[in-house]
């Protein structure tokens, strides 16, 4: 049985140690997460990457090699074996947890040979510029897969697969090189002019054979995973209309009745602060996926680096929580913006729990806890985020019924939940500030009138009693969030958190 609020957890972060005992972790702790309010998980890819057992997956390789062929210096993954993952999605499964695996098609890396290609050399930051004439490179293209031995499938990569590459093995030297004949995709995000190429090998994904080969990928990946639904990563880096299409397909494909008739659930990472490319791509890929909202992610990081001194009442200006709740997957921090990765952008300390009150507490959005904020990271010193776990079970437990929002004071806004019939003791109000301490009056509803409300945070040790007319006033302290729910439900609460927690 799923939660009747959905929750995800991202489960990984950059730092897990490479000792192939991730599958088996999920396997050993899917009971535990569900109690614990969990019901999806983000799986990290799967496949063997270019760095083998070190490769934390998005610098694919072999996407038909869970870790099972002597590939890359190893057979497992840096998260285990082929059978480990199938067990790990099976168990999930059956404590009523969706499994969300990654999938990565934008780039291939570590070939098994180069290629003499002809190139026109882009500028960096313009793609659409050529910098002087054609020119030679020798590219890494060539993928044979000789330890697959064509198991699955006998499809090989070569340089007309690709539309660039960003490394001349001839030259010894790195650019952005375009293969000549190839175009970008016309329909990628406008950055540098044009943001079809990230890295590695850049799948042409105008090319027949690349289509044909990424939607039979996909079909095979389906029936041998038995996954709910996918992550797609760099989709700004990807033709829409390729995605698009492709999704579609996946759907289809998924929703057969002998594929089990699933609904698949599909999020996008469209890495972007911009509201309006995030629409436009879900208006191009007709709103067949979620996308996580970057933008409330980097608001967060605002009001968490500004010294108090962040107009709270914007805390949703420009995201996609507030423009298209139904299509937004909030996170607050992930494996790219953790502290030492690509996109550092991490949260700091302090707002953590006002960020994940705001995640799992509010009406809006389909929040995406992150594994080193759920269990910490060790490799820096990292602790859990505290109050999270309780934010979950509250979340599974009591954020029901109407929302009030109060997001009406540079420094203290708040909501409230009114509570629903559905489920016992529900309902909640939540109270945070990015300065000082402050208060406000909030309206809960008349089911909760006369009810007892207490901080289940432990920041107020007072309670607050909600009058006859569904109104209460509620504290919070400088610089922290309160999480006020009923005095029975603090009681029931207390039963069901893991010790410690
Ligand atoms: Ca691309």
């Amino acid at each position: 049985m799923r939660c009747d609020n959905h929750t995800m957890i991202q489960y990984f972060e950059w730092y897990l140690p490479a000792n192939g005992l991730l599958w088996r972790r999920v396997q050993a702790q899917a009971p535990a997460l569900r109690r614990a309010g969990i019901d999806m998980a983000w799986l990290p890819p799967a496949y063997k990457g270019a760095d083998g057992k070190n490769s934390v997956g998005y610098d694919v390789y072999d996407m038909y090699d869970l870790g099972e062929f002597d590939q890359k210096g190893s057979v497992e993954t840096r998260y285990g074996a082929r059978a480990d993952y199938l067990a790990a999605v099976q168990a999930l499964q059956q404590n009523g947890i969706a499994a969300i695996c990654d999938v990565v098609l934008n780039h291939r890396m570590g070939a098994d040979g180069t290629q003499d290609v002809l190139v026109e050399e882009e500028v960096p930051t313009d793609r659409n510029r050529d910098i002087g004439d054609p020119q030679q490179i020798r590219a890494w293209t060539r993928f044979d897969f000789a330890g697959r031995g064509g198991k699955y499938s006998a499809f090989r990569w070569d340089a007309s697969h690709f539309s660039g590459t960003d490394w001349d093995d001839a030259g010894k030297r790195s650019g952005i090189f375009r293969f000549l004949g190839k175009k970008w995709n016309r329909e990628t995000d406008s950055e540098n002019g044009n943001y079809d190429y990230l890295m590695g090998a850049d799948l042409d994904t105008d090319q027949p054979e690349v289509i044909a080969e990424t939607h039979a990928w996909g079909k095979w990946y389906l029936d041998t995973v038995h996954m709910d639904g996918f992550r797609l990563d760099a989709v700004k880096h990807i033709g829409f209309e390729f995605y698009r299409a492709w999704m579609e397909d996946m759907r289809a494909y998924a929703r057969r009745p002998e594929s089990g008739g699933r609904e698949l659930f599909l999020v996008g990472e469209y890495w972007s602060q911009d509201l309006e490319r995030l629409l436009h791509y879900l208006d191009a890929t007709e709103r067949k996926l979620s996308l996580f909202d970057v933008p409330l992610h980097f608001n967060f990081l605002k009001a968490a680096t500004s010294d108090g001194n962040f107009d709270m009442r914007t805390l949703y200006a420009g995201t996609l929580t507030e423009a298209d709740p139904a299509h937004a997957v909030t996170f607050v921090d992930n494996h790219d913006t953790q502290p030492g990765q690509a996109l550092a952008s991490f949260i700091p300390v302090w707002f953590k729990p006002h960020a994940y009150a705001l995640i799992l507490l509010r009406s809006t959005g389909l929040p995406c806890v992150f594994y080193g904020d759920y269990y910490g990271i060790p490799h820096d010193a990292i602790a859990p985020v505290p109050g999270l776990p309780a934010m979950l079970k509250i979340r599974e437990l009591y954020a029901y019924g109407e929302e009030h929002a109060y997001f009406d004071d540079p420094s203290v806004v708040g909501f409230t939940r009114t509570g629903d019939g559905d489920h016992p003791d529900s309902g909640l109000a939540v109270l945070l500030t990015d300065s000082a301490s402050g208060e406000k009056r909030m309206y809960l509803g008349l089911r909760l009138a006369g009810r007892r409300m207490a901080d289940a945070m432990g920041r107020r040790s007072e309670t607050v009693t909600v009058g006859d007319d569904g109104w209460g006033t509620f504290r919070v302290d400088g610089g922290s969030v309160s999480v006020w729910i009923t005095e029975e439900a603090q009681a029931e609460l207390f039963t069901r958190l893991p010790t410690g927690a």
